[in-house]
């Protein structure tokens, strides 16, 4: 059995439904390292322990604890939580870092509701003080950033995908143990099917994305709203929208950014014909880079814009195509 550092962070990771590590992984232990010794936990079935012990490893897990399924393929969430609650026991870490995905915060809430323990929730990052871990929360529509942290215990945290780039070192051969879990018997939602979605799209997932093209209200009807996606497209980006582009029917509500929709952190963030209201900035306000296009060149959305073109999008937006199509040449 591995033995664990003192400053061990415990991070559980998000598996495909078709047995491959989550994009949230390299995040998660990239932010795990920086305020501890990252000790990675994977619930797989048994034949594909090896494959992601091996790529947690690539993404900087000295140490990576295996959990069968456990019935997690069969009933929502208690199996995660009773393998994260048995890691938490073996290896007593000073933090848990999970996932801000739907499985990742509904794992989070019930183990630390079922362990006692104070949760962060929707965290841009992590650091470390004297007294433990702490987690920063983008607030007030990412105009402030606030820290929390717990008054006893291990800290559980889920940390937004995409906000944190810090990635760790590669380890060529993590240090693997099988985990043992007693299941709870915990009451659990049975799944009684499963279909896998067909992806319809090339583009990428909304949540996690490198890149996002969005718009709003300034694209004007569902058939002028391609344009948004003609860009995306150019740019390998996802698409979101604004809560007024989706309550005009232009797009489905899964694309909206926002207090009511996703939170992004992508690298790259286009607004088009977005005004930029508080409850859309909560949304995106902590990507890297953000360009918008508006033809009022007073929208709020120019005051968080690193670039900024004051425009109309039918005239901007095909010319940035254009362009972007000639570098491609
Ligand atoms: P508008 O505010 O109408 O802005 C359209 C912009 O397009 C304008 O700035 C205009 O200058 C520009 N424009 C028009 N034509 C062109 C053109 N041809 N070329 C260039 N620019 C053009 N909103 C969200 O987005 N996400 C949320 O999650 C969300 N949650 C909310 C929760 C609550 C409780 C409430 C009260 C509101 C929420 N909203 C949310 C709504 C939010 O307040 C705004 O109403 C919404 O974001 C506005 O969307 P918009 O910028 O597309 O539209």
């Amino acid at each position: 059995m591995a033995e664990f550092a003192a400053d061990s962070i415990l991070v559980l990771l998000d598996v495909t439904p078709t047995g491959e590590l989550a994009s949230s992984a390299a995040g998660l232990l990239g932010a795990a390292a920086q305020v501890g010794t990252p000790v990675a936990l994977v619930v797989a079935g048994a034949d594909a322990h090896a494959s992601l012990a091996a790529a947690a490893g690539a993404l900087g897990a000295p140490t990576v604890l295996t959990a069968d399924l456990g019935g997690a393929d069969q009933a929502l969430t208690v199996p995660i939580t009773d393998a994260l609650s048995a890691a938490h026991d073996l290896v007593r870490p000073d933090a848990v870092l999970v996932s801000n995905s739907i499985e990742g915060r509904d794992a989070a809430g019930r183990f630390a509701a079922r362990r006692s323990l104070a949760i962060a929730v929707d965290a841009v990052g992590v650091a470390r003080d004297a007294d433990g871990v702490l987690a920063q929360h983008s607030v007030y529509g990412g105009a402030f950033t606030a820290t929390s942290a717990p008054t006893f215990g291990a800290l559980v945290v889920t940390v937004r995908q995409g906000a944190v780039d810090a990635r760790a070192e590669a380890v060529a051969s993590p240090v693997v143990d099988a985990l043992a879990v007693s299941p709870s018997g915990a009451p659990a939602a049975q799944i009684t099917s499963f279909t896998a979605e067909v992806a319809t799209s090339s583009r990428p997932e909304l949540r996690g994305a490198a890149k996002v093209v969005s718009g709003g209200r300034g694209l004007g009807s569902k058939e002028k709203f391609e344009l948004v996606e003609q860009l995306a497209d150019a740019l390998g980006a996802a698409v979101g929208a604004s809560r007024a582009a989706v309550d005009a029917g232009y797009v489905p509500y899964s694309a909206q950014v926002g207090q009511t929709g996703v939170s992004v952190a992508p690298q790259l963030y286009v607004a088009l014909g977005i005004s930029g209201a508080i409850q859309h900035k909560a949304g995106m306000q902590t990507a890297k880079t953000i360009v918008a296009i508006n033809k009022d060149g007073d929208a709020p959305i120019f005051e968080i814009a690193d670039y900024g073109i004051v425009g109309d999008v039918f005239q901007v937006v095909p010319q940035l195509i254009a362009a972007l199509d000639a570098k491609k040449g």
